[in-house]
Order: C-alpha cells, then structure tokens, then sequence
C-alpha cells in the first residue's frame, strides 16, 4: 500500500526517499491513537487503521479496501446524534471538515471528523469520546450544582429563572422564594461544621419534597436557599408554599442522636410586577427576606418598593460610618456602677455614641450591629479603647472603666495589642480597665477566644461576662473561664418586681457569682422600687437610670470627685422591706 505515488521520470534517490517516507507514515497511521479511514470519490473505503474497527467494533469483513460507506454504517451499532444528522452535507472541493456523533448502543459516544478532497475522495478520523463526554458533563453538573446537598446551585438558579423568564413566565406565575434559615450558625457554633452540614442535606431534603416537580430548588450558599415556584397564580401560591416551607423546617431535625430546631424566614418577589430579569428579581426577594429577618423568626414578606430605601439609607449610614473614625464623631458616655453597701462609685462603663453630621446622635443599637457586619467595629472599638483609658485616667481616685468588645473584633480584630496600647499611652493601671463581653464571644471560637481572655487576664485586666440571661445562659462558659463580673441583663430588672421568677432568677445567679467569686451587677435599675427588689435578691452593684444615665466625661468627672446624690443616699437608707408574697 503506498501513500505517495511516485510521479513518472523519478530519480532513483528520489524513489528511495519516497519509500522511506511512506513507510514512515504508514507506521504513524497504524499506531495513530484514532481510528483513520480514507474513501474514494464512490465513497468505498481505500484505507483503514487497526484503531477505526476497533472503536467501531467492526467485523474484518467490512475493514477490507472496496467496502462502501454504506455497507459500513449498516454494520455499526449505534445511532447519529440528532444535531449531527441534521448538518448540510460536506460538498466535494470545500476543503471543510465536518464533526459527527454517534451514540452507540453499548452507551460509547464516538466522533468523527470527516474532510472531503477535491476529487471527491474523504478522510475520516474517529474517535472514542465517552470519557471526554462523561467528563464534561461531570463538569458541567459540578458547575450548576452544590456538592454537599446536590442541588442545584446559584448559578443554576439564575440560569433556571432567566429561561422561566424567555419562555414567557413573566405573566403574573412565576414566584422567588429567597430563604435563610434561621439559628443555623448557632447549631453549626456548638455542634461543629459537620452537624451543619449534616442539617443544610436534610434541609434540601424536606424542600425538595415540599415542592411540585415543576418547581425548582437551589442552595445559593451557606444556609442560603432559593424556590423558583412555576405556573400557580400569584401571590396566593407563594405565600401557601412559604408558610407550608416554614412549618417543614420548623419540625426538629435529628442530626446524629442530636435534636435540633431551626425555622426559616422567607422573602418572596413576584414577576414581572417586581422586576424582569433574574437580577433583578433576586435582589428583590433578597430584600423582602433581609426585611422578613428583622421582623422576626419564621415570617415570609413580599418585596415592597420601600425596602429599596430602607436599603439605601442603610448602605449611606455604612458609607458615614466608614469615615466616622476619621472625622471623630464619636464620643464617649459614661455610665457609674454603683456599689450599694458602700454607696461608692466604683467604676463607669463606657457607652459609644455617634454624632452623625445630619442624622443627629444615633444609638449604638442601630449602628453597633452594621459595625459588627461590615468589620468596621475594629477600627471603632480600637478608638473607644483608647478614648476610655485616655479620659478615665485623668479623673480623680482610681474608678475602674469598663469597655464593651464584640465578637467580632476577638474574631477579626488585634485586642491584645489594641489593649496594651490604650492602656500604655494613657498610662492607665490594667486592674483599672475591665472589658465587657457577651456569651457571642464564648461561642464562637471558643478556644481562641478563652486564650485571649486568659492572655488579658494574665496582664491584670479584668473581664466581665455582659448581658447574663439572656442567650443560652450557659453555665459552662462561667466554668470555663473565672470572670471577675456577671451583669445581670437589664430584662430580668425591669420585671422583677412584678415576676417572681425575674426575682428568683436574679437571686440564683448572685449567688452562683458569689460562690465563684465573682462580682455580680445589676444592670438597668430605674425605680427606687427596682433598686429594693435588686437588694432584697442580695445583690451589692447596681447601675442604672436610678443613680444616672450615661453622661459625658466631664459631668461624670464630677460625681465621681463630688460622691453620690443625697437623695439617692436616702434610697439606700431605706430598710429594704419584707420580701412580699410571689404574685402568680
Ligand atoms: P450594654 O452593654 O448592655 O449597655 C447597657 C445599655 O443599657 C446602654 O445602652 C445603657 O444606656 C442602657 N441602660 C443603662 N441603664 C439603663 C436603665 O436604667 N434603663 C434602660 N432602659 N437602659 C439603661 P446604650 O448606650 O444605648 O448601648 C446599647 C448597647 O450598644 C450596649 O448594651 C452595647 O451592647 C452596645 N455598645 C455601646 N457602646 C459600645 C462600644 O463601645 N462597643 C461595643 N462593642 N458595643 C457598644
Ligand atoms: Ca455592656
Ligand atoms: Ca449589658
């Protein structure tokens, strides 16, 4: 078999060299990893490698030179794609090349590709493509789905929505669910990554069989997920298909012997009425579950045109507080503590407020959480550490100032070296400053942050465990680390007259503080009647409305030299009266 015909009136070198070159291609031809096969103008099969009846299973009968192309195909067991039968013919002298799939029966994919020669005469290469095939498609469903629940995921969403929205959904039918589960950081916090993954496949478990097959689930992230519901009138539909999805993961999960309950609250936007295009639609849901989340657990909100600025405000009020720091519109308030046997002031706790050039003072209840999202209660609780020290230093005696840190910044922040900075430029004693924090602190990273703890407390500053009572109350975070102070939420206060659970409770955790040594105060005491209620439950440190509200530096300055109030001397001279009857 030659490739290359010698042209008449060759050399005899040239002859030589044609040989030898031909003999070299037959060789490459045979152990090409394709199968390779050549027709002539009549289409009958010229040549043929081993690897063409191979990848086509052929009988040797029909690999012999003189076989039709028909009498091939006739052969083969398998079917041509559908895309690939409809392709215009490859025409003779084009010098294109045209790509064919077959779908085999045994489930192998080949390929060919097919070059017609200007004398007629083709040229096919073929090649087994399962497992490229196989490959892609796992690619590609890697790329529109979740791994750890399988479902769906956002880019596939978005794709599933804008063909819902092309194919002409856009009639009033076609609902977004956006939901977000609630508590689920709290369980992933105590129970480990593993539980929370464990929960988010049971959680697309239940959603997937509380929807309708036309209906589509994904998980857009963490325990972010989203409901395409199709082709039920709207907003009827969604709102029976979100109540029905908030009952489902309200019911207790069972993560591996451990019972625990989440819900979900839910966000709905309807097309077209509020927005045309996936994006749009999105954020809209979006919206409506950020508003459905601070109205609450387990409640579903539509999307109203005012959520976009409430938005905005919020996004301006992130831009302001960007550039507070810097412009320093922050001050201090200080609030005393106030011992109730000695009647002394024995420490302040700094309170942070903001004086928005436009908005007036804003409350760090509206602007402590943004600062804790957006990370910016670094650079701010860095400033109040400093500001603290700097101001209490100055003052007369030797009250101690106490200094609310959030989680965030054991988390993200440097507070070891946040605290040695204040404390060294205003040169303030460590036993003077005592740090605030809640039992967010314990539960996240709790290793890291009791190594932090213990690193404060190694360099003599004090802690104190804020907010106590309300959370989860944990008694081992008391055990896990010797707090030198227990506040006492101020809920417990404002009840404590009237609840004698508010009472005992108050009562309980004083004594628990005193038998670990711990100081414990009462927080938010408003009334002389509350001030007798704290002291009948044995409790020695109040600080509240009562004694004062948190004042600038200067007026505090002031009582702190001067001493307390005569007339709130005569509220501590009174005799506490007889503990009266628990009211039921
Ligand atoms: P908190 O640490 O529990 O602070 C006590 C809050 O109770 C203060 O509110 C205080 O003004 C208020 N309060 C005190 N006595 C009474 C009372 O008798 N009755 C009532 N109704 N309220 C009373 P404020 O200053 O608005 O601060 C709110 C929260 O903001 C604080 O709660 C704290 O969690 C946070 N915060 C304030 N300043 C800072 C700060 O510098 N850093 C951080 N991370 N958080 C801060
Ligand atoms: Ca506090
Ligand atoms: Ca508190």
């Amino acid at each position: 078999m030659q490739l290359t015909h010698p042209a008449a009136g060759s050399s005899a070198g040239e002859l030589e060299r044609l040989r030898a070159e031909n003999a070299a291609l037959l060789m490459a031809f045979e152990q090409l990893p394709h199968g390779l096969s050549t027709f002539d103008g009549a289409d009958r099969l010229v040549l043929a490698n081993p690897k063409f009846a191979e990848i086509w299973e052929l009988p040797e009968h029909v690999t012999v030179p003189g076989t039709t192309f028909a009498e091939i195909m006739a052969a083969t067991k398998g079917r041509e794609a559908e895309w690939s039968r409809s392709q215009p013919p490859l025409e003779a002298g084009i010098g294109g090349v045209r790509r064919r799939e077959w779908a085999m029966d045994d489930g192998r994919t080949i390929e060919t590709h097919v070059a017609r020669l200007a004398d007629g005469a083709a040229v096919a290469l073929h090649e087994d493509v399962t497992e490229k095939r196989q490959a892609e498609a796992r690619i590609n469903f890697l790329a529109r789905h979740d791994e750890l629940t399988g479902l769906p995921n956002r880019h596939a969403a978005r794709e599933g929505l804008e063909r819902l929205l092309d194919g002409g959904a856009a009639t009033g039918d076609l609902a977004v669910l956006y939901l977000d589960l609630d508590r689920f950081k709290a369980v992933n916090d105590t129970l480990g990554h593993s539980a929370g993954d464990l929960l988010l496949r049971h959680v697309a478990d239940r959603l997937t069989r509380c929807v309708r097959g036309t209906d589509l689930v994904a998980r857009l992230g963490g325990d972010e997920f989203v409901l395409l519901q199709v082709g039920a009138a709207q907003p009827n539909s969604s709102t029976v298909l979100a109540r029905r999805v908030i009952a489902i993961l309200s019911q207790p999960f069972d993560l591996d012997g451990h019972h625990v309950h989440i819900g979900t609250s839910v966000g709905i936007a309807v097309a077209p009425f509020d927005g045309a295009t996936p994006d749009a639609l999105m954020k809209c849901a979006d919206l409506a579950l950020y508003r459905a989340k601070g109205d609450g657990r387990g409640v579903l909100r539509y999307f109203e045109p005012s959520m976009n600025v409430a938005i905005e405000t919020r996004r301006a009020l992130e831009a302001d507080l960007r550039e507070a720091v810097e412009r320093g519109e922050f001050e201090l308030r200080y609030q005393p503590q106030v011992d109730v046997i000695t009647r002394k002031v024995t420490g302040v706790e700094a309170l942070v407020r903001w004086h928005h050039p436009v908005r007036g003072i804003i409350s760090p209840a509206e602007f402590i959480p943004l600062a804790e999202e957006t990370g910016l209660i670094v650079p701010i609780g860095r400033w109040v550490l400093e500001q603290a020290c700097r101001e209490v230093a100055g003052w007369p005696g030797t009250v101690r100032v106490a200094v609310n840190l959030s989680v965030t910044q054991f988390i993200q922040g440097s507070i070891l070296s946040d605290v040695e900075i204040a404390l060294d430029s205003a040169g303030l004693d460590p036993g003077r400053l005592e740090i605030e924090i809640t039992e967010s602190v314990m539960m996240r990273d709790h290793a890291r942050s009791l190594a932090l703890l213990q690193e404060l407390r190694r360099r003599g500053v004090r802690v104190a465990m804020d907010d106590f009572g309300t959370g989860y109350s944990s008694l081992s975070y008391l055990r896990s680390f010797s707090f030198d102070r227990i506040k006492i939420d101020r809920s417990f206060v404002r009840d404590i007259e009237v609840s004698p659970n508010a009472q005992a409770i108050v009562r309980a955790i004083t004594v628990l503080g005193e038998s670990l040594g711990m100081s414990v105060t009462v927080e938010g005491v408003e009334t002389a009647g509350q001030l007798d209620a704290v002291r009948r439950a044995g409790c020695a440190e109040i600080q509240g409305y009562l004694f004062s509200t948190p004042r600038p530096a200067a007026e505090i300055a002031a009582i702190v030299a001067g001493g307390i109030d005569p007339y709130l001397l005569t509220l501590f001279e009174r005799p506490i009266a007889e503990s009266r009857a628990p009211i039921e």
